[in-house]
Order: C-alpha cells, then sequence, then structure tokens
C-alpha cells in the first residue's frame, strides 16, 4: 500500500496553442508550490507524530551528497543557502543516463572539509499529525480528560488553488500537512523497519517521533500511538490521504529525481553551467553567445551526454519532466 501516484498526463499538443501558452507561462512568475515540507526537527528532544504513507517496502533508498557547499547565488537572489544536499548522478536509479557527477567527479569536499562521498539515504513521504489533549470542556472528554490524549489528528497545509492555466484563483485549500523524509536507516529508518517487523506495517497507526542527540550523533526515539481502525490503508480516510497526494501532485520519485537533474547540479553546485529562468542549462561561457550547450530537464534526450539515450526509462524520464522548479 502506498500512496506514490504518477500523474496522470494529458500533453496539450499544437504549435499554436503552445506558443500561446509559453506566453502566458513566461509571465506568469509565480512558482507552483508543489514540494512538500521535509521532515525536520532541529532541536534536542524536539518531537512530532506522523503517519507514514510510504510504506516498508515502497521506500527509496539513493545515494546521496549531503553538506554540499552551493556555488555563488545568481544574481539578484538574496535568499540562497550555503549548502544542499543532492542525489548522486551515478545512482542506480538512472542506469547511466548521466555521464557524470558533477560532485563526484571533482571530489568535491563538503561543509566539513571532508569529501562528499555519497551515502545511501531513504525517502518516504507522511502526514504530520497532532496530539489533542483534553481541555476539560464536555467537546474533548470533559473534566476527567483535561491534559490526557484524546486523540490525533491532522495538521493542516493550506494551499493555493490554481486554475487550468496553472494561475492562483484566491482561493485555498487544505489539505493534509505532507512531510518527505529523508532520512537514514541508522538512527531513523532503522528504528522503523523495527516495527514494521513488530507489525507488518508502519501506515495503520500514528508514530510520535522524537530526536535524540545533535550532529552525527543524533537518534531519533519511535513511539507507536494506538492504532485508530478508521485509518489505515483500504479505508476510506485513507483514501482521502491518496487523493490529496494526487491532487497536490506530489510525486515521491520525481523529487528525488530532480535533485539528481541537470538543472538542480546546474543552478546550486556547477560553476561552469547557469539556469535561465526557463531552466534552461546553459555553459557559462557558451551563454555570452547565446548557445545552449546542453539541454535543460525538459530536453532531456539530448542532455544524456551520452552515446545513447535509452539509458533511462521512458517511465523516469516522464516523472523527471513532470518536474517542478527546486524550493531550495
Ligand atoms: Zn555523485
Amino acid at each position: 500500500m502506498t500512496a506514490n501516484t504518477s500523474p496522470v498526463m494529458t500533453f496539450r499538443k499544437g504549435g499554436s496553442a503552445a506558443e500561446e501558452a509559453e506566453k502566458e507561462s513566461n509571465a506568469n512568475s509565480g512558482r507552483r508550490d508543489k514540494t512538500p515540507d521535509y521532515f525536520s526537527l532541529k532541536e534536542d528532544q524536539a518531537s512530532t507524530v506522523i503517519r507514514l504513507l510510504t510504506d516498508h517496502d515502497d521506500w527509496i533508498y539513493v545515494e546521496q551528497h549531503s553538506f554540499v557547499p552551493t556555488k555563488a547565488a545568481p544574481k539578484g537572489v538574496e535568499k540562497w543557502p550555503k549548502a544542499m544536499t543532492s542525489v548522486c548522478r551515478k545512482d542506480p536509479a538512472f542506469d547511466g543516463h548521466y555521464g557524470d557527477c558533477y560532485i563526484c567527479d571533482n571530489k568535491v569536499k563538503n561543509s566539513f572539509g571532508k569529501v562528499a562521498s555519497s551515502r545511501i539515504r531513504v525517502w518516504a513521504l507522511a502526514v504530520e499529525r497532532e496530539l489533542v489533549r483534553g481541555d476539560g470542556t464536555e467537546a474533548l472528554g470533559g473534566p476527567a480528560k483535561k491534559g490526557v490524549v484524546i486523540g490525533v489528528r491532522d495538521k493542516i497545509d493550506e494551499v493555493d488553488e490554481l486554475n487550468a492555466e496553472g494561475k492562483t484563483t484566491g482561493n485555498k485549500l487544505n489539505y493534509p500537512r505532507l512531510l518527505v523524509i529523508n532520512q537514514p536507516m541508522k538512527g531513523f529508518f532503522a528504528n522503523l523497519k523495527a516495527l514494521h517487523g513488530l507489525y507488518g506495517t508502519v501506515c495503520d497507526r500514528d508514530f510520535s517521533i522524537t530526536r535524540d542527540g545533535t550532529g552525527t550523533d543524533t537518534n531519533y526515539k519511535i513511539v507507536p500511538i494506538d492504532p485508530i481502525p478508521d485509518l489505515k490503508p483500504g479505508t476510506p480516510a485513507w483514501e482521502l490521504y491518496t487523493q490529496s497526494v494526487a491532487e497536490r501532485q506530489v510525486n515521491l520519485e520525481a523529487i528525488v529525481a530532480e535533485k539528481a537533474g541537470d538543472e538542480y547540479y546546474a543552478r546550486f553546485f556547477d560553476p561552469a553551467k547557469e539556469v535561465d529562468k526557463e531552466g534552461n542549462v546553459t555553459d557559462v561561457a557558451a551563454a555570452a553567445t547565446g548557445a545552449v550547450a546542453v539541454g535543460g530537464v525538459m530536453n532531456l534526450p539530448s542532455a544524456s551526454g551520452a552515446a545513447s539515450d535509452t539509458g533511462l526509462s521512458a517511465d523516469m524520464r516522464d516523472k523527471i519532466r513532470n518536474l517542478g522548479t527546486p524550493t531550495g
């Protein structure tokens, strides 16, 4: 059971219509806010409650580079991350599609001065939840339940509604708050794996997660909360989770793949490349003459730089084509 859905694609067709659509989308500088927040507990002993949407067997794992210093911010950009995480372009998921990995090939050092070798990291989707405690009122169980946990509910993401042209309508839509979890096995997913061993699933109950420690000593204490029979895969409430993921076009595979893409590496790491407003990747040297040296993510077949562009499955290529822009 999983909520990782692929978008249903119906491509619009025709040159004139495409030209109109391009003008319109260029005029609209706002980005679609499709990428959910990342699971993050910054302070020692901070905690939250989650409901995993991705069960044990569907956890995605990839080689990742962490704490990789970013290149200089583009002109006019004030808020720019010092370091970013990336997915290694040599991960077997891409089946040799990318001929290079800027970070591997150049033995780029991480923020701590060590070579930023890739490590296995795991990905899953979850809904962030919160404990509800009685406040003494009858609505919440009366005086006897004051201060006592009486239930768990979804936290809410308020998302701008978009019309058919991708512009905001002014309406806000409320969805269960989605979290992208990107953590190592050791200290995080291994704890969930142990619980999967007990229950056969990690989707049938909420987990209270508490950060224990800081830096590389961090472990996450994961405490299961009593299952809620009406909320597990196969129930109508679960179907609403699945629907909200689909409506928001959140696709975990696409989120992971984007972090290995040409645009991502050009934007954050490779100083010899740059990204224009449309997301096209160009050589810095060639940019002066206006030549597009390397295709952007919208132009994958010619972007491989390899002899063949059949290395990536059509399915994966579709997913990469459907990526949003990085929110880093
Ligand atoms: Zn790499």
